[in-house]
């Protein structure tokens, strides 16, 4: 099975598309030009239900949608796509809209990139003690575009957006210099995208450092919903899954971070195939997923997915409420809602299968899971609590916000029990005790 991408240029000659009426096809190219557009082969004939069109969640997943931009925006793009402007005028009405839509949300861009000896490592991020993200310049592309994705920016080529790195070997530097650091996460994009010799010369140079405080190697990756035959068919599947062995073998915990938004994408041959392969090198396959309407806004589908998943021997690890970016609106499910969706999910599951904790937030502060709702003292309340945090005493601290049934982000909170501020937001500024950590580790955060 050979891979065949379509985008905005060639969409239109996908046989399936006969079903769509001129207006959905007309806002594939309005949306399109705003956000990013990719789907294969095998997410179309495999994945998408073609009889039910346009409420088929994977179509949803992954073909813009008119509701995805303001109607304002959606006129200015169209009437700016019918005019017979320039394409360096056409880029910069585009460029402005996609500006507007927060394409950096929690300070992603310029925070937490660390530096060592003098250099800024530009492709990796490092916010969480224990583990550093690391964006392979070639992993910074996917085998499909999810509609929702808050990496975006990446795909669409405004350059000084992107995070990349050829710099191996001054992570190696930097994971030997800071003992605390356990993890390294690999991410994108889909670092997948690589072939099994760009992996491996990322790969190597870590497993070759000996490093005796690395102790698991994570890769997060949307591989297994969009291209299974990566593991399966491809014709350096064999040299992957070798590589996977090989990092086990060497005595480090391999995690696969999986990414599955809907059981459907569980449920092709290639794709069981896919998980059993890589289970037998050894590996971990754990997975997450952000909550999203028109995708998987249904405890029902939620309570499927992690039951098949734990079927299938992987790990249920995070639900994620959806980020401040890009088409969140569109997307977005209330906090409430969300919490709603994963306790009705989590009543119908074994305790092997509540390994999965949320609905989480990944915010400026860090990842906060949102517990319940409660009533103390008359107030009804938000509890929440970090999984993560920039400053790890505030792990030890569950907090309330007021309850506020309309809030979808950790922005749109108040301080329950007419409090000023939360913890983290009397250290919003970089603390003393941080600035003491920064200048010891060299850690730069902007
Ligand atoms: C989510 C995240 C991690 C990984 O966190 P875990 O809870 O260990 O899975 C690491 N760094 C950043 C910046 C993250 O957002
Ligand atoms: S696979 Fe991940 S990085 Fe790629 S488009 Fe989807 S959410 Fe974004």
């Amino acid at each position: 099975m050979n891979i065949k991408y379509y985008n905005l240029s060639n969409f239109e000659t996908i046989p399936q598309i006969k079903k769509l009426t001129n207006e959905q096809i007309n806002a594939i190219k309005v949306v399109g030009n705003v956000l990013p557009f990719k789907i294969n082969n095998y997410v179309i004939d495999e994945l998408i239900n073609w009889s039910n069109i346009p409420n088929d969640a994977i179509f949803q997943l992954v073909f813009p949608q008119k509701e995805m931009l303001t109607k304002e925006n959606y006129e200015i793009v169209e009437k700016a796509l019918n005019s017979d402007i320039s394409k360096e005028k056409l880029r910069t009405i585009i460029n402005e809209i996609r500006f507007k839509l927060n394409p950096h949300p929690a300070g992603q861009k310029n925070d937490n990139i660390p530096e060592i000896e003098g250099v800024k490592l530009t492709g990796v991020q490092h916010k969480y003690n224990q583990t550093v993200l690391f964006f392979p310049n070639h992993g910074q592309t996917c085998h499909a575009y999810c509609t929702f994705c808050f990496r975006w920016p990446q795909f669409i080529g405004i350059d000084e957006l992107k995070f990349a790195s050829r710099e191996t070997e001054l992570l190696v530097k930097y994971i030997k210099k800071n003992d605390q650091i356990t993890d390294v996460l690999f991410t994108g994009g889909d670092p997948m995208v690589m072939s099994a010799k760009r992996l491996e010369a990322y790969i190597n140079p870590l497993l070759e450092a000996d490093l005796p405080n690395l102790k698991t190697i994570r890769i997060g990756s949307k591989s297994l919903a969009y291209w299974p035959y990566k593991y399966t068919d491809d014709k350096d599947s064999d040299d992957i899954l070798k590589l996977f062995k090989k990092i086990v073998d060497k005595g480090i915990h391999l995690s696969f971070m999986a990414h599955f938004n809907h059981p459907t994408e569980m449920s092709t041959d290639v794709v069981k195939k896919a998980i059993k392969n890589i289970l037998e090198t050894g590996a971990q396959i754990r997975t997450q997923s952000p909550i999203m309407k028109h995708i998987n806004d249904n405890p029902i589908i939620w309570e499927n997915m992690w039951k098949e998943q734990v079927k299938l021997g992987m790990i249920p690890y995070y639900m994620f409420i959806a980020r401040d970016t890009s088409a969140q609106e569109y997307f977005a499910v209330t906090l409430e809602d969300s919490l709603e969706i994963y306790n009705k999910a989590y009543k119908n599951i074994s305790g092997i299968v509540r390994t999965v904790r949320g609905p989480s937030m990944s915010a400026a502060p860090g990842k906060v899971q949102l517990l319940g709702i409660n009533e103390i003292n008359g107030e009804k309340v938000f509890m929440l609590k970090f999984l993560q945090a920039r400053n790890t005493d505030w792990l030890e601290k569950p907090f309330c916000a007021k309850y506020d049934p309309d809030a979808i982000w950790l922005d749109d909170l108040k301080p329950a029990f007419n409090k000023k501020n939360f913890i983290f937001d009397e250290n919003e500024f970089i603390s003393q005790a941080d600035v003491k950590k920064i200048i010891e580790d060299k850690i730069i955060y902007n």
